[in-house]
C-alpha cells in the first residue's frame, strides 16, 4: 500500500488525554484545523481515565493556584463551554467544597497567603469547627506519616490537628474519561478530527521546522504546528522530536496507586474530599458509596520511577493498598479495610519541580504540554485555552522566550504568567515537590 499524507490539517496534537482533547478544542475555536493522534482507542484512556479529577486549589505556587482557581470556572459551567451535544451525556462538577487538614509546618501555610492574593474564597476552621464539621474524621494528630509496619504508625496521638482550611468552591468531576468524550465532542462539532487506536512513531523536521508526524500505519500527517501532549510518554515522543537533552526541566512517570474502599455508613460523612497530609493520604467520596483513597506522597514512601512508560506493575499491590486504607482508616475510623483490593495503579508524568511545562520548544512549531505531576485534570479547559493562546502568539512571530506571553484568565480575568511554565525556568523554589504543585 502506499503511504498516504495528510495535508489538511493546521495542527497534530499527540494525545487525546483531558489536556490534549481541550488544546484541540481551544486550537479549533480559534479556527485551526487540527487532527488529535492517540496511540488508545478512545479518549481519555491514557492517565486521564485513573485520575481523581479532584478540583482543589492548595497549589504551593502563585500561578499555580491562579491556574487552579481559573480552572475551576470551567466546570462551573460545563455545559455551556463544551456544549450539550455528547451521546453520552455531560460530565458533572460536584461543587462538594474541600477539607485542607492543618499540622504545624503544613500544605496550608503555603496556600492560605495565595488564597488571599488570589481572591480564593476559604474558611479557616479550629479544631471545634473542624469536630463540629466533619464528626466522622478523627481530629489526633498522627504524624509525621509512619510506615505501617513502624511502631509510630500505631502510636496513639498525643494531641489534636489545630483544624482545617475549607474551600466550598473545589470538589471533584464524576468522570474524568466522559468530560474528555464531551471535550472531544466539542473540538469535532468544530470540524478537529481524531484518529485512535494509532500511533505517532516519528517527528517530521527540516531546517529546525517541525513539518509533521508519522504514524504506525505508515501514513503521515503534514503541518506547521505539532503539539506533545503524550502524558507519561512526554519524554519519549519529545526524544522522537531530537528534543530530549534540551530543556532545563525534564519529564518521567512516576507509578501510583488509588484505592476504592466502601465509605463508613453514610457516603455522607465524607460528602467532599479531604487532604491529610499528617497522614499522607487523600480521600474522595466516589459514585456508589465509595471512597477513594490517593497518597499525597509521604517522604517516608519513597517513589516508584518508571522507566519505560509501556512497561510498568498494572495491579494495586497489596503493600500499597493496605499501607495508604490503613492511613485513612486511622482519620476515618469508621472505615473497614476491605479484603477485596479494588483500585487503579496509572502513572503522573511528573516534572522536574511538579509544576507542568506549557511552552514552545527549540524545534519551531513544536510545543508542549507536559510534566502534569498527577495535578493537572482540574486545569484542562485554562490549559487549553492557554496553549491556544501560545501557539497562535508564537507561530505569529512573537518571541515567547525573550518577551514571555502573559494570559488573561477568561473567567477571572487574573493575569498567568506563562514564563512559569516555561521549559527552561529554573526549579520554581516554592514548590512542594509532590502532587501538591
Ligand atoms: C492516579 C492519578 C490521580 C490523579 N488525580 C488527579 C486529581 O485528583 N486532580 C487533578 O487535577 N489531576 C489529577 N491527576 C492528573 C491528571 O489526571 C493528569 O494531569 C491529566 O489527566 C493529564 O492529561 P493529558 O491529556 O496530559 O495526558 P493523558 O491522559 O496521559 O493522555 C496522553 C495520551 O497520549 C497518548 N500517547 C502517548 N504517546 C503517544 C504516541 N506516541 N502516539 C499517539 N498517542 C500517544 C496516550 O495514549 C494517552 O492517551 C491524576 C493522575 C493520576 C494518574
Amino acid at each position: 500500500m502506499t503511504p498516504t499524507v495528510d495535508s489538511a490539517t493546521d495542527a497534530v496534537i499527540i494525545g487525546a488525554g483531558a489536556i490534549g482533547t481541550a488544546i484541540a478544542y481551544e486550537l479549533s475555536r480559534r479556527g485551526r484545523r487540527t487532527t488529535s493522534v492517540d496511540a488508545l482507542p478512545a479518549a481519555g484512556y491514557g492517565s486521564t481515565s485513573s485520575s481523581s479529577a479532584i478540583v482543589r486549589f492548595s497549589y504551593s505556587t502563585l500561578p499555580g493556584v491562579t491556574m487552579a482557581w481559573e480552572g475551576m470556572h470551567y466546570w462551573l459551567d460545563w455545559a455551556t463551554y463544551v456544549g450539550s451535544a455528547d451521546e453520552s451525556g455531560l460530565a458533572r462538577f460536584v461543587q462538594s467544597g474541600m477539607v485542607l487538614l492543618k499540622e504545624p509546618g503544613g500544605h496550608h501555610e503555603r496556600c492560605v497567603p495565595l488564597f488571599d492574593q488570589v481572591g480564593v474564597p476559604y474558611e479557616d476552621w479550629d479544631a471545634d469547627e473542624l469536630r463540629r464539621r466533619m464528626p466522622a474524621l478523627d481530629p489526633g494528630r498522627f504524624g509525621p506519616p509512619a510506615p505501617v509496619d513502624d511502631d509510630a504508625f500505631w502510636a496513639d496521638p498525643q494531641s489534636e490537628l489545630p483544624g482545617a482550611i475549607w474551600t466550598p468552591g473545589a470538589g471533584y468531576v464524576n468522570d474524568p474519561q466522559l468530560a474528555t468524550h464531551n471535550l472531544q465532542r466539542a473540538a469535532q462539532r468544530l470540524g478537529a478530527r481524531f484518529r485512535f487506536s494509532t500511533t505517532v512513531t516519528a517527528i517530521e523536521t527540516t531546517a529546525g521546522h517541525v513539518q509533521g508526524v508519522r504514524l504506525s500505519d505508515g501514513s503521515t500527517i503534514s503541518a506547521p504546528v505539532v503539539v506533545n501532549v503524550a502524558g507519561p510518554h512526554s519524554g519519549s515522543v519529545n526524544a522522537l522530536a531530537g528534543l530530549a537533552d534540551t530543556m532545563r526541566i525534564r519529564t518521567r512517570p512516576l507509578r501510583h496507586e488509588v484505592h476504592q474502599v466502601p465509605a463508613p455508613v453514610r457516603t455522607d460523612d465524607v460528602a467532599c474530599p479531604v487532604a491529610d497530609g499528617d497522614t499522607g493520604v487523600y480521600l474522595r467520596p466516589e459514585v456508589g458509596g465509595q471512597l477513594l483513597v490517593g497518597s499525597l506522597d509521604p517522604a517516608c514512601d519513597g517513589h516508584e520511577w518508571v522507566d519505560d512508560p509501556d512497561d510498568f506493575n498494572r495491579r494495586v499491590t497489596a503493600e500499597q493498598f493496605e499501607r495508604q486504607v490503613l492511613r485513612a482508616a486511622r482519620r476515618v475510623p469508621a472505615l473497614g479495610v476491605p479484603n477485596e483490593r479494588r483500585g487503579v495503579a496509572a502513572l503522573y508524568d511528573v516534572s522536574d519541580d511538579w509544576i507542568p511545562v506549557y511552552d514552545r520548544t527549540d524545534l519551531d512549531g513544536f510545543y508542549v504540554a507536559i510534566g502534569t505531576s498527577g495535578n493537572q485534570f482540574k486545569n484542562a479547559g485554562i490549559a487549553g485555552h492557554c496553549v491556544a493562546e501560545l501557539v497562535g502568539a508564537v507561530q505569529a512571530g512573537r518571541d515567547h522566550d525573550a518577551d514571555p506571553l502573559v494570559v488573561t484568565g477568561p473567567h477571572t480575568g487574573l493575569p498567568i504568567d506563562m514564563a512559569a511554565f516555561s521549559r527552561n525556568r529554573p526549579l520554581h523554589p516554592g514548590s512542594s515537590y509532590s502532587v501538591n504543585g
